[in-house]
């Protein structure tokens, strides 16, 4: 693609600013920069969005969907070996193996069917992607993620299947609510299991996420433009 095209331009300079946006935000909660680490969000773009993100430097990026994944990143992974993928959509059981073998990270583990299956899926695929519960912080029933009276129990179930592999908590607030008791919420329940990893925020609300602790932030639609 002509790095001068409009897309590309866009694409750079609104990394540059959410780039500075995390730093300004780190810098007010008296966070290091360094400690928050972007999730360049690219469901529904083509790949050559995600290849000029990735000629400006951006390296770790998530999908809601494994199909999605499957067909745009062994690719890219090609030409950038120090990319890394996450998964941040709702998990199908039938879709764990291609997660293992694609993913470097997996946000979204909210249930014990899952354990079974990730279990089966590393042993099949002599690997183990990193993993992050999904709590449902304001407990919504359509929503993906174990509540929050099942959060401590079952981080525990998941730290004893996958000691190593479990990272860290993944939430999405309700849209409507002020998220702020929602993120403190989920950074003091990684703090209690000594968690180091916490994902929350999104374009709209990223800079509120990292005041709240914020290890990782997943922005798609301020990066790549709206989706369709
Ligand atoms: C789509 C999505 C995002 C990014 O949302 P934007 O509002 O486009 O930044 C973050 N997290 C999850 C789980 C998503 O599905």
């Amino acid at each position: 693609m002509d790095s001068s095209s409009p897309a590309s331009t866009g694409i750079a300079a609104n990394l540059a600013r959410i780039r500075d946006r995390i730093s300004a935000a780190a810098i007010e909660a008296g966070r290091r920069p360094t400690d928050i680490t972007l999730v360049a969000v690219s469901k529904t773009y083509p790949a050559d969005d995600i290849r000029i993100a990735l000629c400006e430097g951006q390296r770790v990026f998530g999908e809601n969907r494994v199909q999605e994944a499957a067909a745009k990143f062994p690719e890219l992974r090609a030409s950038h070996e120090d990319l890394r993928l996450h998964i941040i959509g709702p998990l199908q059981s039938n879709k764990v193996r291609d997660a293992v073998r694609l993913a470097d990270m997996i946000e979204t583990v909210d249930r014990r069917k899952l354990l079974d299956a990730l279990d089966a899926a590393s042993a099949h695929e002599g690997r183990l992607p990193d993993l992050l519960v999904q709590v449902n912080v304001g407990d919504e029933p359509q929503k993906a993620g174990v509540s929050r009276a099942d959060a401590d129990q079952f981080v525990d179930e998941c730290r004893s299947r996958f000691p190593s592999a479990l990272k860290g908590l993944m939430c999405i607030p309700p849209a409507e609510e002020n998220p702020s008791s929602h993120f403190d919420w989920l950074a003091e329940c990684a703090a209690r299991h000594g968690l180091p990893v916490v994902s929350m925020g999104m374009s709209a609300d990223f800079e509120t996420a990292i005041v709240h602790g914020a290890t990782h932030v997943r922005v798609g639609s301020a990066i790549f433009g709206h989706r369709a």
